[in-house]
C-alpha cells in the first residue's frame, strides 16, 4: 500500500518525543502530491552523519520539454543546473526556501538540509539525475530534528512536509527555471561534447575558444576571475582553427596540435592558467564558467613531481638507469620516491592508463627530471648520472607511442630544440612563437648531447593483487572510504595522498575514485594486466552507472576518470603485483 505524506505526518506525530531511534519508523517511499520521497538511511543519533533521502520525480511532474533531454550531454548539463540550484538554497547562509527547520531548537544537525555542488564543473554525478524520459532523481541529506537525543516531530514535520517539498518545487521542476537558462545549460554542455569529439579528426590535442576566460578568483577558488581584471583569450592567427557545435555558430579558437608544444613567456604572464585551463578542459563547465569551450583530450594527464609518493614495481627505465645500490629500475619499488623518480614514475603510470596528452609545468616538475644542460653533462658523466631527462625522450614519446606532449617551460631554452609549436604568453596574450624560437635554437646551439639510441618503452605488464587493495578496516567486511578533502582519501587502514592528482576536481569525484579503485578488485588476477584492470572497470561503470561503486546510493559521487582511478590505486602504500616481491 503506498504511504502518503499525510500518513508520514501522522507517523511523526506518533513519535514525537520518543527516543530518537523511532525516526527509523520513517524508512521508505511515501507519495507525496508531486514526487515520491524515499528516506534510504535513517541516522542513529542527531549528531552522526545526516539521514539520506531522495526525491523522485516523474517526466509529468518535472515538465521537462524533450529538447531538453534529447541527448545524455544535455541531460547533464540540465542536471548540474538542478544540483546546483538545489544546493545553493539549501544552503543555510543563502536562507529560504530551504532550511526553515534549521535552528528549531534542535541538537546536533538538526534540520539541516545538504546536496552536493556540482560547483563549476559539469559531470555525471548522483545527487541530481535526469532519464531519457525526464524523471528526475535528486539525492540529499536531511538532519532529523531532535532536542537532546528525543525526536521533535513538529520540526521533522516542517523539515519534511514543507521545506523539502518547497526545495524540490524550487530547484526540481521546469516551472523553477528560466527556460531560457535551462536550455543553456543543456546545450552549453552538447556543444562542449561536440567540439572535443572534433579533436581527433583534426589533428588537435586541446581547443581553447576565442573569448574564454582562463584566470581564476584564487587558488581556493574555481570560479572566474571578475571580468574587468582579466584578459579573454584570442588566438594567434596561425593557431587558430574553426570548429562546428550543434547549438550555435562555429567556435573560432586556438587549436594546440598534437606533438611536443611549449608555453613560454616571463613569469606571471599567464602560462601556468593555460596549462591548467587545458588540463580541466577533460572535463565540461557550466555556462559564464569562462571554460565552457575549452576542451582537451578527455585522456590527458598532468603530471608533476611528488616526493615521498610510493611506486610500485613500475618500469621508469626509460628515464631512470643504474641507480645507486643496484636497484633495478625496469622493476621499480619504493615508499619513498623522489622528485625525478616519483615523476618518472607518473609518466610511466599514465602511458599504462591509456594517456593520449601529457601536461608538465615546470613550476612543479622536478628540474633534474626535465633537462640536464651541457654543464652538468660534462660535471657529473655518464654512468654517474642515472637520469635521462624528459627533454631526451619527449620526441620519441610522441613519435614511437603517439602521446603528445604541452610543457610549461619559462626557464630552459633547451626545449626549443624538441618542440613543434611555441606559444609565448605576452600579458595573458598568446603569440606564435614557433618560428623565433627556430631562429633563436640555430643561433644559440645549446651544446648538449642528446641521449642516443632507441628507447625502450615498458613492455612490462603488471597485474595488481586484488588481496593488497583493502578498503575494509582491520578484520571488517565494509569498506570505509572516507574522503577528508579532495586531496586525502581514507581508504580502509591506509590514507591516499592524491595530492599530485591534479584533475580530481571535487570531494564527490575524490569519493567516487577511491570507491572505483575498490570496484576494480573484481578484475584483477593473476595474468590481468593494470590495462585490462581499467578496461574492464570502465566498461562496468558505462554498462551501469556510477551507482555500482556504491551500494547505498548515496548522491555523493561525480564521474571519475580512468586515469585518476589508475593515479590512486598507484598511491596505495599496500598494492602489490602477482607474482612479485618487492
Ligand atoms: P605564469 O605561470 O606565467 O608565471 P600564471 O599563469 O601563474 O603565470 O598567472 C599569473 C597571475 O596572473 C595569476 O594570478 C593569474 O590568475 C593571473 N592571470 C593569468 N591569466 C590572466 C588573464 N588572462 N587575465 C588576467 N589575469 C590573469
Ligand atoms: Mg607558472
Amino acid at each position: 500500500m503506498t504511504r502518503t505524506a499525510d500518513d508520514l505526518a501522522r507517523v511523526l506525530r506518533r513519535i514525537d518525543g520518543r527516543g530518537y531511534p523511532a525516526y527509523r519508523d520513517l524508512r521508505g517511499a511515501w507519495r507525496f502530491p508531486r514526487f515520491e520521497l524515499d528516506v534510504r538511511r535513517v541516522q542513529g543519533d542527531p549528531y552522526a552523519a545526516p539521514s539520506r533521502v531522495a526525491a523522485v520525480l516523474d517526466p509529468s511532474e518535472a515538465s521537462f520539454p524533450a529538447a531538453l533531454l534529447a541527448s545524455p550531454s544535455r541531460r547533464t548539463g540540465l542536471a548540474c543546473l538542478l544540483a546546483r540550484r538545489f544546493a545553493a538554497l539549501a544552503r543555510p547562509t543563502r536562507g529560504a526556501p530551504g532550511n526553515r527547520g534549521r535552528n528549531a531548537g534542535g541538537s546536533g544537525r538538526s534540520g539541516e538540509v545538504a546536496m552536493a555542488d556540482p560547483r563549476q564543473v559539469v559531470l555525471a554525478n548522483t545527487a541530481v539525475t535526469v532519464d531519457a524520459e525526464g524523471a528526475v532523481e535528486a539525492r540529499f541529506t536531511v538532519g532529523l530534528p531532535a532536542r537532546g537525543r528525543r525526536v521533535l516531530g513538529r520540526a521533522a514535520e516542517r523539515l519534511l512536509l514543507e521545506s523539502a517539498p518547497r526545495l524540490v518545487e524550487s530547484a526540481l521542476t521546469y516551472a523553477a527555471h528560466d527556460p531560457a537558462a535551462a536550455t543553456l545549460h543543456a546545450e552549453t554542455n552538447e556543444d562542449a561534447d561536440a567540439l572535443r569529439d572534433q579533436l581527433p579528426g583534426r589533428g588537435l590535442a586541446s581547443f581553447v575558444a576565442d573569448g574564454a576566460l582562463l584566470p581564476r578568483r584564487s587558488g581556493v577558488d574555481d570560479r572566474p576571475l571578475a571580468t574587468d581584471r582579466a584578459v579573454t583569450f584570442e588566438s594567434p592567427a596561425s593557431f587558430r582553427v574553426v570548429l562546428e557545435r550543434p547549438n550555435g555558430p562555429p567556435t573560432p579558437g586556438m587549436g594546440v596540435p598534437r606533438g611536443v608544444t611549449l608555453l613560454v613567456g616571463g613569469g606571471y604572464h599567464g602560462k601556468s592558467t593555460v596549462l591548467d585551463a587545458i588540463a580541466r578542459g577533460v572535463y565540461n563547465h557550466r555556462p559564464g564558467d569562462g571554460r565552457e569551450r575549452v576542451v582537451t583530450d578527455p585522456t590527458a594527464v598532468k603530471l608533476q613531481s611528488e616526493d615521498g609518493r610510493p611506486v610500485t614495481g613500475v618500469d621508469i627505465s626509460p628515464f631512470i638507469g643504474a641507480l645507486p645500490g643496484a636497484q633495478d629500475t625496469t622493476r621499480f619499488f619504493t615508499a619513498n620516491a623522489s622528485g625525478s623518480t616519483s615523476q618518472a614514475a607518473a609518466t610511466v603510470e599514465a602511458l599504462e592508463a591509456g594517456a593520449g596528452l601529457l601536461l608538465v609545468d615546470e613550476d612543479t616538475a622536478a628540474t633534474n627530471f626535465m633537462i640536464r644542460d651541457r654543464r652538468m653533462q660534462a660535471l657529473v658523466r655518464g654512468d654517474d648520472e642515472p637520469i635521462t631527462p624528459f627533454i631526451d625522450r619527449v620526441r620519441s614519446l610522441y613519435e614511437e607511442r603517439g602521446v603528445s606532449t604541452v610543457l610549461v617551460v619559462g626557464g630552459s631554452g633547451d626545449y626549443l630544440d624538441v618542440a613543434d609549436h611555441v606559444v609565448g604568453m605576452i600579458r595573458y596574450r598568446p603569440r606564435d612563437l614557433t618560428a623565433q624560437a627556430q631562429d633563436v635554437a640555430a643561433a644559440h646551439p645549446t651544446g648538449r648531447e642528446a641521449a642516443s639510441g632507441p628507447v625502450r618503452w615498458p613492455s612490462r605488464r603488471r597485474c595488481p593483487d586484488a588481496a593488497s587493495v583493502r578498503p575494509e578496516r582491520g578484520r571488517r567486511e565494509h569498506p570505509r572510504v572516507k574522503v577528508q578533502d579532495r586531496r586525502t582519501v581514507v581508504f580502509g587502514d591506509e590514507i591516499i595522498d592524491l595530492s599530485g592528482v591534479a584533475q580530481i576536481v571535487s570531494d564527490q569525484q575524490a569519493r567516487a575514485v577511491a570507491l572505483a579503485v575498490a570496484a576494480a578488485r573484481r578484475h584483477m588476477g593473476p595474468g590481468k594486466t593494470m590495462e585490462h584492470v581499467l578496461a574492464e572497470l570502465g566498461a562496468s561503470l558505462e554498462r551501469h552507472g556510477l551507482d555500482i561503486l556504491d551500494p547505498r546510493r548515496t548522491g555523493d559521487l561525480a564521474a571519475p576518470r580512468l586515469q585518476d582511478v589508475s593515479a590512486a590505486l598507484n598511491r596505495l602504500r599496500t598494492l602489490a603485483l602477482h607474482g612479485e616481491r618487492r
